[in-house]
């Protein structure tokens, strides 16, 4: 049936380019149409067999950037290919553990040098299903954020470094005239090569801005979906994204990915998005709720005046707390001052069970004092009264 399908939507696709060049002969340039319907032949040929057709996610390449003679970049105390493998072997573990089933194959689960070229054909000989390279950043001491890239052209000349930088690692490498002297890194060659991966791309930015998603949701600054042109990203034929995990030239940053419990998290908001990508992946769906709206309740501008709210409070302190201070842990935090403290509480329900729930999940993650407080028309009130009024 889906073969029928295909076949007929490429016979109009062919009598449609047709009768377009035909009609359009005097005006258009016939070689660019004829890719653009070529490239439209391409999506929507995949987007036909997509779902069903690649018999699920089996096989996962996780690559963890730089190592053994390869430091990468450094933080003051802090080498970007400890904090590289340190979440790409959590990250597969998670995997492992919740999809026995889905083949995870890493790079390197050692502190050893692999060249660029070999990452690329271990996922290629793998067949992966998709590949992933995690890295940490370099910048200003003041950059800070998270951001995942997908194979393609810069738009900026930071793009183009952090690039740069990431190829460089090839210096390591012995024969690299040798092995890299095809790849083109030109603009055309980067259009190209695109072209010839567009099955992938489509899916390399959709787990890319999955990932980006799970990253705003642990409270961490959104870079955004990039293109740069990644030497490791450049061979393979799977989607493929390069995630740059934080600054290790921000002082606050390499903190915090040099904290284990980080790179757990880290490593947890990737695999959730890589769950999310397997459903896409396999059944198509596209989940719609956040796991920010389950977890962390109402976002500030969907409070209504006349509810009960239900927060948990995790901190006072006399002096103003920056949201982004280490000691919150990412959180997504909401002040409010009371008898002169400034106040510190995360999610915003309207049931106290929820509330309570995050209580306790708070206080496993070390706000050992961690309460429910509950406010009514912006005001702090009893929570026993809070929870006779919300049941009205
Ligand atoms: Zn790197």
């Amino acid at each position: 049936m889906l073969a029928f399908i295909q076949f007929l939507v490429l016979t109009l696709l062919f009598i449609a380019h047709k009768s377009i060049i035909f009609n359009m002969k005097t005006t258009y340039n016939n070689h660019l149409l004829f890719k653009i319907l070529l490239f439209t032949i391409f999506l929507l040929n995949f987007n036909i067999s997509g779902a069903q057709g690649y018999g699920g996610l089996k096989t996962i390449v996780i690559d963890a950037g730089h190592g053994g003679k390869d430091p990468g970049c450094r933080g003051g105390h802090t080498r970007e290919k400890d904090v590289t493998l340190a979440i790409a072997l959590k990250l597969g573990e998670f995997i492992e553990k919740k999809y026995p089933d889905v083949n995870v194959i890493y790079t390197r689960k050692t502190d050893v040098f692999v060249e660029l070229d070999e990452r690329a054909k271990i996922a290629n000989r793998n067949k992966a299903d998709l590949f992933i390279c995690i890295h940490a950043n370099a910048g200003g001491e003041a950059a800070y954020g998270v951001e995942t890239y997908v194979l393609g052209l810069h738009r900026t000349e930071a793009q183009q470094k952090i690039a740069e930088r990431e190829n460089s690692a090839i210096q390591f490498e012995e024969n690299n005239d040798e092995k890299y002297k095809d790849i083109d890194l030109s603009v055309d060659a980067i259009i190209a090569r695109q072209l010839q991966l567009s099955v992938f791309l489509d899916h390399s930015i959709m787990f890319a801005s999955m990932i980006q998603k799970q990253i705003k949701n642990i409270g961490r600054k959104d870079r955004g979906v990039k293109q740069a042109g990644f030497l490791v990203l450049y061979k393979t034929t799977m989607p493929s994204v390069l995630i740059e995990t934080g600054f290790l030239s921000n002082k606050k940053e390499e903190r915090f990915l040099r904290d284990t419990a980080n790179q757990t998290l880290m490593a947890q908001s990737f695999f959730k998005a890589f769950k999310s990508y397997k459903d896409y992946y396999e059944k198509g769906i596209v989940s719609t709720t956040s796991e920010k709206t389950e977890k962390y309740g109402l976002s500030e501008d969907e409070i209504k005046n006349e509810e009960v709210i239900f927060r948990v409070q995790i901190e006072t302190s006399t002096k103003k707390i920056p949201k982004d201070d280490d000691r919150f842990k990412g959180l997504p935090v909401w002040m409010y001052e009371n008898n002169g403290l400034y106040k510190y509480t995360v999610g915003a329900f309207k049931s106290v069970d929820k509330a309570n729930e995050l209580k306790k999940e708070m206080r496993k993650r070390g706000f050992e004092h961690a309460f429910v407080v509950a406010f009514y028309q912006n005001e702090r009130i009893n929570l026993e009264k809070a929870i006779k009024l919300a049941k009205k």
